[in-house]
């Protein structure tokens, strides 16, 4: 598959007709054990001197056919699967780091992973620190950093991270890197050719893309995704279900033309609402102003499905905006064909410093929009209702 353009992979790899029964779509092998047959067979699988399926805990073909899926449109050597994106960052970090290692990261993470590193990882003796509060990654960096873990584009203010840079810094000094790729999805940036070692996914999100299932999976070179699989994944246990593992393998069929709706949609609505007068800023990286905008270019085909943007009059207008939308849905999570808002100073980023919320952006007026693949001029008349309404209050209270 690797010969062939991103849109035939997405739909073929991974996949072929079931060698029992010629099933065209990949079964859902919802099993937990596999008979191996003889004595002499279970003995020689579990000593590893033959391959085949043993517990679904650690390995199952319908699983296996997702990881075979992602890791080629990553253009990895191998990906593992697990039962949700954190699963995945903290199967990553238990198998890879010991007491008195260092993971830098370029912050604002997605609160999860940020919570996991800080509150969970820093119990075990490993040392976090966040690179935005430092004037460049390398000044972050000690002898002790073992890992550098970027995110881009960020949440939820979308800023991009040079992944070629990180890249380059971690390589010349033997620091692995990773980045989730959560956001932009193997068809808009893939970061193993940016140079970045391990790359990993909420398949939450995007990969499955309609909103019905939790999983993650992170995809690298073989000997790292190898290790992780045999502890991180086995000993850890957050394995991703064959149903979970089915949905995300048909979900990624479309995932190339989901990709061109949603960022479709982005564009047009940031378009939209930079022009707005009650609309103080918008953050989108493909809008030329945005920060990042030629890192962006640089690396994305386009520019993704998420849009933020901050609303005059803080979070009364927010609270007005968000009531009255009648498409987008209330609700976190994002990457879904629905379109979804949320408000993230008083949801997601609630338990957030004011300081650091005021460093991310995070502020009172924020709204963040994941866009479907709804008509982009049904979702900008929803918007345009909404802030008509954000303008009746502001009016009254002013
Ligand atoms: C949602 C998300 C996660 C966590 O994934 P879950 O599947 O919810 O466990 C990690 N990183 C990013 C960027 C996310 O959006």
């Amino acid at each position: 598959m690797k010969t062939k353009r991103f849109r035939t992979r997405a739909v073929h790899s991974g996949q072929r007709p079931d060698p029992l029964t010629g099933a065209h779509a990949t079964p859902i092998y919802q099993t937990s054990t596999f008979a191996y047959g003889s004595f002499d067979r279970g003995a020689r699988l579990f000593a590893g001197e033959e391959t085949g399926f043993l517990y679904s805990r650690i390995g199952n073909p319908t699983t296996r056919s997702f990881e075979e899926k992602l890791a080629d449109l990553e253009g990895a050597e191998d990906a593992v699967a697990f039962a949700s994106g954190m699963a995945a960052v903290s199967a990553l970090a238990l198998t890879l780091l010991r007491p008195g290692d260092e993971v830098v990261f370029i912050g604002p993470l997605y609160g999860g992973t940020e919570g996991f590193f800080l509150d969970v990882l820093a119990r075990f003796g490993v040392t976090i620190t966040d690179a935005t509060g430092y004037e460049s990654l390398e000044a972050a960096l000690s002898p002790a950093t073992r890992m550098i873990y970027v995110e881009t584009p960020s949440n939820p203010t979308l800023r991009i991270t040079d992944l070629a840079e990180v890249a380059r810094i971690g390589r010349a000094r033997g620091i692995l890197t990773v980045a989730d790729n959560t956001f932009a999805t193997p068809y808009l940036t893939r970061p193993l050719e940016h140079g970045i070692d391990l790359v990993l996914h909420s398949a939450t999100k995007y990969l499955g893309g309609h909103g019905d299932a939790v999983g993650g999976i992170l995809a690298g070179p073989k000997e790292i995704v190898d290790q992780v699989r045999a502890e991180g994944l086995r000993h850890v246990g957050g394995s991703l279900g064959p149903l979970e593992s089915y949905l995300f393998l048909r979900g990624m069929k479309t995932l190339p033309l989901r990709m061109e709706a949603h960022c479709d949609g982005a564009e047009a609505v940031a378009a939209y609402l930079k022009a707005h007068p009650l609309v103080r800023r918008v953050h989108y990286p493909g809008l030329p102003e945005h920060p990042n905008h030629a890192v962006a270019a640089r690396q994305m085909r386009r520019f993704g499905g998420m849009v933020s943007f901050e609303l005059e009059g803080g979070a009364r207008a927010a609270r007005a905006f968000l009531d009255s939308l009648e498409l987008f849905l209330q609700a976190v999570s994002l990457g879904d064909v629905e379109s979804l808002a949320t408000h993230p100073a008083s949801t997601t980023h609630q338990l957030l410093p004011p300081d650091v919320l005021e460093r991310q952006g995070v502020t009172d007026g924020l709204v963040r929009l994941s866009i479907g693949i709804e008509d982009p001029e049904d979702l900008i008349a929803d918007l345009e209702q909404a802030l008509a309404r954000v303008e009746q209050v502001l009016e009254r209270a002013g």
